[in-house]
């Protein structure tokens, strides 16, 4: 199909995209009217377009191509594994090699005693699993009444009705009817945005403590779990300051809440850990996976759950899973992920090399007069743009126009940085090198540049 589509014109291949494609988070009258841009094959951190441009990607597609693009021995695992057993389900009694492989690994991976993994297809699902795993444990405990979630504004956890729900996006929540009952939202720890005067520290405690503040108010014996990122990433790429999770999993062990660290984004490498929970040094009893777990090259999620939970929920039926739970082809591509990872050492060269490589490039351009300064953890990072760097301002109306000029910018000098609000975003591939980072400084520089002039031009500086 990609060969009959590859040599249609751009022009229609836009007019079939726009006569029937529905793009997620997308007004798609608006996207029609512009024409999508089209992206035909990727190398490395590079994307090629159907108009034959090359497009640094520093933004790995959407967080999730750890590995880079085109890598061979993916592409001959799939083609092997649909060969010997395309798909069986992991129902009724039943199990498969890549599932059985790929929850070994991960038990291996994870940290302490998080050593049972529940699959799914995407970060989304898995997320609804650990709102109905959690529920059902305490159920099972003896504590139905255990119920209540706590979120944060601003968190992304998904987009189904459980996931969105657990998320703290207004603009989600204002569709379709969410969040559904028993979740509850706290303010979440950005200092930059929310911090004014205060210093970060103090901030960061404060905003761990309205989680202490939350859970006396419904009464720790109705609140079930608290679910975080270690660094949010879809809400602008937000590092806590260091208070914050050290108090956050005193507060949780104390109540006996549960923690549920969302690790989608952080999880396998991004952060220069296998996991952002130890980049942060907390022990959850849940991890929520997906995105790095394959680099993208297959759809596939899951829970990775502690020893605790796993004895009360194997000892039930748990009324839950998706014909893909643990997916044959994508779990063998999963596990060829993860054997690519260890055997080029790719946590290491995040910790040891790209990741100081990039703040090199970070530092030169938060001395650009728009940027606001840095919040970086290890290959995630977020340069948020100010009219005024030493009060940390924020442009008028604060909707993101000027996000939208920059990130225009990028495309125009063939980079992709995603914005969040008036926030650029950054996570490339963890593969990237010193040099092709040294070219992403470059062009974010000339982005930047642009983007101060156009600003200059309409007044709205
Ligand atoms: N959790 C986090 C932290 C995420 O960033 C995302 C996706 N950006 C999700 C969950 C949802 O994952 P998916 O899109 O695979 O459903």
């Amino acid at each position: 199909m990609s060969s009959i589509t590859n040599h249609l014109p751009t022009a229609e291949l836009q007019a079939l995209d726009a006569a029937h494609h529905m793009h997620p988070f997308t007004t798609n009258n608006e996207l029609a009217a512009k024409g999508a841009r089209i992206i035909t094959r990727a190398k490395g951190i590079y994307l090629t377009d159907s108009d034959g441009n090359e497009i640094l990607d520093a933004m790995a597609g959407l967080w999730c191509v750890n590995l880079g693009y085109g890598r061979p021995e993916m592409g001959k695992v799939a083609a092997r594994q649909m060969d010997e057993l395309p798909f069986y389900n992991t129902f009724f009694m039943t199990s498969h090699v890549p599932a059985i492989a790929l929850a070994a690994k991960l038990a291996e991976l994870a940290p302490g005693d998080l050593n049972h993994v529940f699959f799914a297809g995407s970060g989304s699902e898995a997320n609804d699993t650990n709102l109905r795993m959690v529920r059902t444990y305490w159920a099972q405990k003896g504590q139905p009444e255990k119920s209540h979630f706590i979120s944060r504004n601003n968190a992304y956890h998904g987009s189904t009705v459980g996931a969105g729900s657990l998320g703290g996006m207004t603009y989600m929540h204002e569709q379709g009817g969410l969040p559904i009952p028993g979740i509850h939202h706290i303010n979440q720890p950005d200092w930059w945005s929310e911090g004014a005067e205060s210093n970060d520290r103090d901030f960061g405690l404060a905003r761990a403590k309205e989680l202490e503040a939350k859970i006396l108010e419904l009464g720790a014996d109705k609140v079930a779990a608290f679910i975080a990122e270690p660094v949010q990433g879809a809400g602008g790429v937000v590092v806590p300051p260091a208070t914050y999770w050290p108090e956050i999993q005193r507060i949780c062990k104390k109540h006996d809440v549960l923690l549920i660290a969302d690790e989608v984004i952080c999880g396998f490498g991004r952060t220069g850990n296998w996991f952002g929970s130890q980049t942060m040094g907390i022990t959850p009893d849940i991890m929520t996976i997906a995105k790095g777990l394959s680099s993208g090259y297959a759809p596939i999620g899951g829970s990775i759950v502690s020893d605790k939970i796993a004895e009360v929920i194997n000892a039930c039926e748990f009324n839950h899973g998706y014909t893909y739970s643990g997916h044959p082809v994508c779990a063998a591509v999963a596990l060829e992920n993860l054997r690519i990872m260890e055997e080029e050492s790719i946590v290491e060269h995040v910790r040891d090399v790209a990741a100081p490589a990039l703040a090199d490039e970070l530092t030169m351009l938060n001395e650009h007069p728009l940027v606001g300064g840095v919040n970086v953890s290890g290959l995630m990072a977020s340069l948020p743009l100010t009219p005024h760097k030493e009060s940390r301002a924020r442009f008028a109306g604060n909707k993101g126009d000027v996000g939208f000029i920059c990130r225009e910018n990028c495309f125009a000098n063939n980079l992709i940085m995603r914005h969040v609000g008036d926030r650029m975003i950054i996570s490339p591939p963890l593969v990237i090198t010193p040099e092709e980072l040294k070219e992403f400084g470059k062009r974010a520089k000339k982005a930047l540049d642009a983007t101060y002039a156009t600003l200059k031009e309409k007044d709205m500086l």
